[in-house]
């Protein structure tokens, strides 16, 4: 069909036309706070830059027009490298579209954050990927709440890691002896009955040691009450070094009294360990300042688990007649109760 040229009339409809969709485009740009930038890949020409931004930054007109050709002078250098990747990528068709953020230099000299969403027009079609076309819009809000946030998290994560060590100084507070470190009473109850169920359960054997140290009064007399929180101390380390670890559990009953509780071990063995305890502890010189060191002894008293002893509470007794038996002896020795 031969091509026919457009009447006047026509000319002037499609203008009109024209400047409504430019009217439009202008009119969403503006609602939605976006700078419209246009760069002619073949020819390196900008037909549309981005100009808006320059006002919003407090930059005055002249130097609007200083920075409008040379942007990248104003972009916080650490953004960029990311940038010209994501640019680069987009030229190379690796991504669809071309999405950056990245912080521009204000007037006042803070950074503020904007982002970049472009497209390489006609990709397909005549003049292929000659247009590049995009947006710049401010991000800055979003960014500074993401800021936010992430302190807040940083700050919560913190907090956590702290209420977990609190805890667990809590919980290690709450269940050892503030002098020697070992289990406090209450945790030795309590992992004594539980210890004694499940030796039951399994038919295991199961002793019990309560190791006093002998004539202590004297110590604390004749040293000070200071001296024998030393011998205290010195004991509860030899007991500890004495048993099997992760095993055994050595607690403070009270005063200068321990227990030591002693899983799947029979009478026999158990009577073993606390001689060599007792022998141990007999020879151990006990430092009390530069020049001084005194040694101690302690008395030892077993008993074990059997039909007619089926409890924690049980063993307790036992083992303290049984300790009673070894100071009546003389001290420095080990008795057992049969049960
Ligand atoms: P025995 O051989 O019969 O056990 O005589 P002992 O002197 O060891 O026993 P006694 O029960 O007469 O004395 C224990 C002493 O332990 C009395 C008490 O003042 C002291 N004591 C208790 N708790 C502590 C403590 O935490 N630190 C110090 N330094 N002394 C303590
Ligand atoms: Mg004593
Ligand atoms: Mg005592």
């Amino acid at each position: 069909m031969p091509a026919r040229c457009l009447t006047l009339v026509e000319i002037d409809t499609y203008m009109d036309e024209q400047d409504i969709y430019k009217e439009r485009l202008e009119l969403a740009l503006e609602a939605a706070g976006l700078d419209l930038w246009e760069n002619d890949l073949v020819t390196g020409d900008v037909p549309c830059k981005v100009t808006k931004i320059f006002t919003e930054l407090g930059y005055s007109a002249e130097e609007t027009s200083w920075y409008v050709d040379d942007l990248f002078s104003i972009i916080h250098p650490d953004d960029i490298p990311m940038l010209k990747t994501a640019i680069s990528e987009h030229l190379t068709g690796v991504t669809k579209q071309y999405r950056c953020e990245f912080r521009i230099r204000a007037k006042s000299g803070a950074w503020v954050w904007y982002a970049n969403y472009g497209k390489i027009m006609d990709r397909d079609g005549v003049n292929e990927g000659r247009r590049f076309i995009g947006v710049t819009f401010n991000i800055d809000d979003r960014k500074c709440k993401e800021d936010e946030l992430a302190q807040v998290n940083r700050k919560l994560i913190e907090q956590n890691a702290m209420l977990e060590s609190l805890n667990a100084t809590l919980q290690s507070l709450a269940t050892s002896d503030p002098l020697t470190g070992v289990a406090n009473r209450r945790k030795l109850m309590e992992v004594g009955a539980s210890e004694v169920q499940r030796a039951l359960r399994f038919g295991d054997p199961l002793s019990l040691l309560i190791v006093d140290i002998d004539l202590f009064k004297l110590v604390n007399d004749t040293w000070g009450h200071m001296t024998g929180d030393l011998v205290i101390c010195a004991i509860a380390e030899a007991c500890v070094q004495y048993v099997r670890s992760n095993i055994d559990i050595v607690g403070r009953i009270g005063g200068e009294e321990f227990a030591i509780i002693l899983p799947q071990t029979d009478g026999v063995i158990a009577s073993n360990l606390a001689e060599r305890l007792c022998q141990a502890v007999a020879g151990l010189q006990i430092a009390i300042n530069d020049a001084t060191s005194l040694n101690c002894t302690i008395s030892i008293g077993i008993a074990t688990l059997s039909a007619s002893s089926t409890s924690f509470k049980h063993l307790l007794i036992n083992a303290d007649k049984a300790l009673y038996q070894a100071k009546d002896a003389g001290r420095n020795c080990v008795r057992c109760v049969q049960s």
